[in-house]
C-alpha cells in the first residue's frame, strides 16, 4: 500500500481562518493517524501579493498549534517547489501534453463571441456549452495565429458523453454527467494555470492520496477528475468536508461578515474582550484580530490544545459523548468515515468550556509564564525574576478558575501597578455612601493598621472583620465590598482578603487613604 499523503494548499491571504485551519487539521490528522506524510503547498499563483509577508500568519497560526509539515515552504522536500508560482514550467509541460494528445485545445474566441453564446443558450433555455469552433479551423489558420501570437486561452476538452463518478469518503457517491460541463479554461493568454489545473498537476505530481477539503470544492471535482485522467494519472480518494458556519446561523463563517459577527450573540463577547485586551497589547483591536482568524484565539491568550479540541470535534466525533479530547486521542481515533456531512457550527461557549478544562490542566509553572508574557507586553512588569514569578503565581492561585485565557491576569493589574483604577459606579455603590466612609475609616484605625505585617494573612483579616462586625453590630458585607473597591478599584475579582494579602499591608493602608480623601474631595 502507497503511504498516506495528505496536503493543505492556502492561498496566501495574509491571515488563517479558522475554518481553514480546521480542513488543515484534519488533512494532518489523517496523514498522522496513518503514519503518512502531511505536505503544505501554496497556491500563490495571484502574485498581486507579498507572498512571503501573507504567507508568515498562516505558517504561524501551525507553529502555535503544534502542527508540522513533512514538505513545504521552509522544509523543502522531494516534490518541490512548493509555491505554485515557482511551478510554471511543471504546468506549461503538462498543458502541452494535453494539447499534443488532443484532450486540450487552444480557444481563439473572443469574450464577445462568448458572450453572444452564452446569451444564445440563456434564449434557448440550456445550459452553456462552449461552441468550439476553434477546433474546426484549418492548418494554415493556426499557422497563421501561432505566428502572429493571437490572443487565445487553452482550454481543457470536457468528454461530454462521460459520467464521472467520485466516491466522497464523506459524501458517498457523487455523480456528474460531463454534458453539462463547459470546457474549462487551463491556462490563460499569458501562459498562467487556473486553480483547477494547477491543483491537479500539483496534487499527482505530489503523489497526494488523500484530498481533503471544504465542500465549497466538490464543484470542482469532476473536471479534476477527468483532467486526472487525461494526464494519465489515478485519482486520490476525495473527502469533502461541511463548512464551518457562524455561531448559531447556517451561513459559511467569512471574514466578509465580520460587520454583522459584533452583534452575533456568541461573537459579541469576543469581540468585547478584544476590544479590552488587544489595545492593551499594542495589537489594535477586534476588528484587526478578530475570531474568524486563528490569530484572534493566539493573541488573546487561548491554548492550543482547547483550540485544537474545538477544531477537532467541527465536523468529526468519536462517538456521541466524549467531548474533551486531547490532540494524540483525536490523532489515535481519526479516521474519515467519522466526519459528518452537516455544516458545523463554530461555537464559542464550546471552544470557552474547552479553555476552561485545558487551563485547569497546566500545571502553575506554565500559567505563571502565560500570563508574565501578557503581564510584560502590556507594561505592567518590566521584569520576570523569580520574585515577580512568585508574586503572579500567588495571583493566579487567588483568581482560581476566574483566570480562563491568558489575558484575563489583564483585568488583575490593580495587584501590579501603583494606582489603583476605580469603577466609578462601583465607587459610588460601595463607597461613597453615607454610612460607609466613617465604617472603613473605623476599621481601618482600629483594626487594620494594628495588625503586623507577620499577621496580615486571610485568616486574620478575616478573623478581624468578623469580630469588629459583630462589635459594632453592622453587616460585614458593607466592609467587604468597600474594602474591595478601595484596594482593587473593580466590584469583581478574587476574595476580598486575598486581595488585601496581594496588595499588602502598607499599600491596603493607602488605599484605604486615597478612597477616603477621594470620597471627601467629591463630597
Ligand atoms: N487554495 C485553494 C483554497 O484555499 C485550495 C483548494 C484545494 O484544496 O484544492 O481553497
Amino acid at each position: 500500500m502507497t503511504a498516506v499523503r495528505t496536503r493543505f494548499a492556502p492561498s496566501p491571504t495574509g491571515y488563517m481562518h479558522i475554518g481553514g485551519m480546521r480542513t488543515a487539521l484534519f488533512n494532518w490528522l489523517w496523514a498522522r493517524h496513518c503514519g503518512g506524510e502531511f505536505i503544505l503547498r501554496i497556491d500563490d499563483t495571484d502574485r498581486a501579493r507579498n507572498v512571503e509577508e501573507a504567507l508568515e500568519p498562516i505558517l504561524n497560526s501551525f507553529r502555535w498549534l503544534g502542527l508540522d509539515w513533512d514538505e513545504g515552504p521552509g522544509v523543502g522536500g522531494p516534490h518541490g517547489p512548493y509555491f505554485q508560482s515557482e511551478r510554471g514550467d511543471l504546468y506549461r509541460e503538462a498543458a502541452n501534453r494535453l494539447l499534443a494528445k488532443g484532450l486540450a485545445y487552444r480557444d481563439y474566441a473572443t469574450s464577445e463571441e462568448i458572450a453572444a453564446d452564452r446569451e444564445t443558450a440563456q434564449q434557448e433555455k440550456r445550459p452553456y456549452l462552449n461552441i468550439r469552433r476553434s477546433l474546426d479551423l484549418d492548418q494554415a489558420t493556426l499557422d497563421e495565429y501561432a505566428e502572429t501570437g493571437k490572443p487565445h486561452v487553452v482550454r481543457f476538452l470536457v468528454p461530454r458523453d462521460k459520467t464521472v463518478v467520485i466516491d466522497d469518503a464523506v459524501r458517498g457517491n457523487v455523480e456528474w454527467n460531463c454534458g453539462l460541463l463547459p470546457d474549462p479554461v487551463i491556462q490563460r493568454g499569458d501562459g498562467s494555470p487556473l486553480y483547477n489545473f494547477a491543483t491537479v498537476v500539483d496534487d499527482a505530481g505530489m503523489e497526494i492520496t488523500h484530498v481533503i477539503r471544504a465542500e465549497e470544492h466538490l464543484s470542482n471535482t469532476p473536471i479534476q477528475a477527468l483532467i486526472y485522467e487525461s494526464l494519465g494519472e489515478s485519482l486520490p480518494t476525495f473527502a469533502h468536508i461541511p463548512f464551518v458556519t457562524a455561531p448559531g446561523t447556517s451561513k459559511k463563517l467569512s471574514k466578509r461578515d465580520l460587520a454583522k459577527y459584533r452583534n452575533n450573540p456568541q461573537f459579541k463577547k469576543m469581540f468585547e474582550r478584544g476590544d479590552t485586551v488587544f489595545p492593551q497589547l499594542g495589537l489594535g483591536d477586534s476588528e484587526t484580530l478578530n475570531p474568524v482568524m486563528v490569530a484572534y484565539y493566539e493573541k488573546i491568550g487561548y491554548l492550543p490544545a482547547a483550540v485544537l479540541n474545538a477544531l477537532a470535534r467541527l465536523g468529526w466525533s468519536l462517538d456521541d459523548k466524549t467531548e474533551i479530547l486531547s490532540l494524540s486521542e483525536v490523532k489515535e481515533n481519526f479516521t474519515l468515515d467519522r466526519i459528518v456531512k452537516n455544516p458545523a457550527g463554530l461555537d464559542p461557549d464550546k471552544l470557552f468550556a474547552f479553555q476552561s478544562h485545558w487551563m485547569g490542566e497546566l500545571p502553575m509553572d506554565t500559567k505563571v509564564s502565560g500570563c508574565i508574557d501578557y503581564l510584560l507586553r502590556a507594561g505592567l512588569i518590566d521584569s520576570a525574576d523569580d520574585q515577580m514569578r512568585t508574586f503572579v503565581g500567588r495571583v493566579i492561585a487567588a483568581l482560581g478558575d476566574r483566570l480562563k485565557l491568558f489575558s484575563d491576569i489583564l483585568d488583575a493589574a490593580c495587584f501590579f501597578k501603583d494606582e489603583v483604577e476605580y469603577d466609578e459606579k462601583a465607587f459610588k455603590k460601595r463607597i461613597a455612601k453615607e454610612s460607609v466612609p466613617p465604617l472603613l475609616k473605623q476599621f481601618q484605625q482600629e483594626r487594620l493598621s494594628a495588625i503586623d505585617e507577620s499577621d496580615w494573612t486571610t485568616e486574620h483579616l478575616e478573623a478581624e472583620l468578623q469580630s469588629f462586625a459583630t462589635t459594632h453590630e453592622v453587616s460585614p458585607g458593607l466592609l467587604i465590598h468597600a474594602l474591595r473597591i478601595a484596594t482593587t478599584g473593580q466590584p469583581v475579582g478574587p476574595g476580598v482578603f486575598d486581595c488585601l494579602v496581594l496588595v499588602g499591608r502598607e499599600k491596603t493602608l493607602e488605599r484605604i487613604e486615597s478612597a477616603l480623601a477621594r470620597v471627601e474631595a467629591q463630597a
